[in-house]
């Protein structure tokens, strides 16, 4: 059963990679760019055969599963876990916690919550400021017309490394205008703020769109665990 989990896992990354490395060459890029895998709803088990095949980053979208996942990793130490979900602020002490990277941050009141809890754990998060590239509520995201004042406020808070900008295209539009909106909201922070270069965008259906624009980190979950079970 897990030497056939391990192989088609193995197999769906490789197919990923190629992908990835098709749009390179078609974008003409050469600098890096990195597959986070998305692990929501897939147990630790997955994760551990992720990393014996090389993976050094995941993603998680919910406290609640992916505290006791995180810490049932033997190999942690080897991986790189990015917070990728929409965060209520009570949540920040525990996500501070287990989280190397928070992508999703989109207000002030968040960042705050997180600075303290960072702080006082003694340790340091890297920071993806969470851009809404379309009007529809309750997605998550900061307005682009708001992005400069968060960012100073993480850039000026303890325990934060302001370090780009995450978005999630549009459903059901084409995500390419999408995606040149997020490269030019980034070029403008990155403008105030040099160290802030990451471009999270582009997942299992538009990942080759998002390295048209210029997107440094991909997440990645159905295409390489399979379809995730419902919420049911
Ligand atoms: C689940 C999720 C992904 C991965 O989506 P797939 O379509 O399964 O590749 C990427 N980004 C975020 C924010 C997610 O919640």
């Amino acid at each position: 059963m897990t030497t056939e989990r391990r192989d088609e896992l193995a197999a769906n990354l490789e197919r990923v990679h190629r992908r990835i490395d098709s749009a390179r060459e078609q974008a003409g890029r050469h600098d890096a760019i990195s597959l986070i895998v998305v692990t929501k709803f897939f147990p630790a088990a997955d994760v551990e055969l992720l990393a014996e095949l090389g993976v050094r980053d995941i993603g998680e979208n919910r406290d609640q599963e992916a505290g006791p996942k995180v810490g049932a990793l033997s190999r942690r130490d080897e991986l790189t876990v990015h917070f990728i979900g929409q965060l209520q602020t009570n949540k920040a002490r525990s996500v501070a916690a287990y989280a190397d990277v928070v992508q999703s941050v989109d207000r002030p009141k968040l960042a705050r919550a997180l600075s303290r809890a960072a702080t006082e754990a003694g340790r340091t998060l890297d920071i993806l400021l969470q851009v809404g590239l379309d009007d529809a509520e309750g997605r998550g995201g900061v307005r682009p017309g708001d992005l400069d004042d968060l960012a100073e406020v993480v850039s000026a808070e303890p325990g934060l490394r302001l370090r780009g900008v995450m978005a999630v295209a549009p459903l059901g539009v084409d995500p390419d205008p999408a995606f040149a909106r997020l490269k030019e909201v980034a070029d403008a922070l990155r403008e105030r703020h040099p160290q802030a270069r990451w471009i999270s965008a582009g997942m299992s259906g538009d990942l080759e769109a998002a390295v048209r624009h210029g997107a440094t980190h991909l997440r990645v979950g159905t295409a390489i665990l399979g379809t995730r079970p419902s919420l049911g």
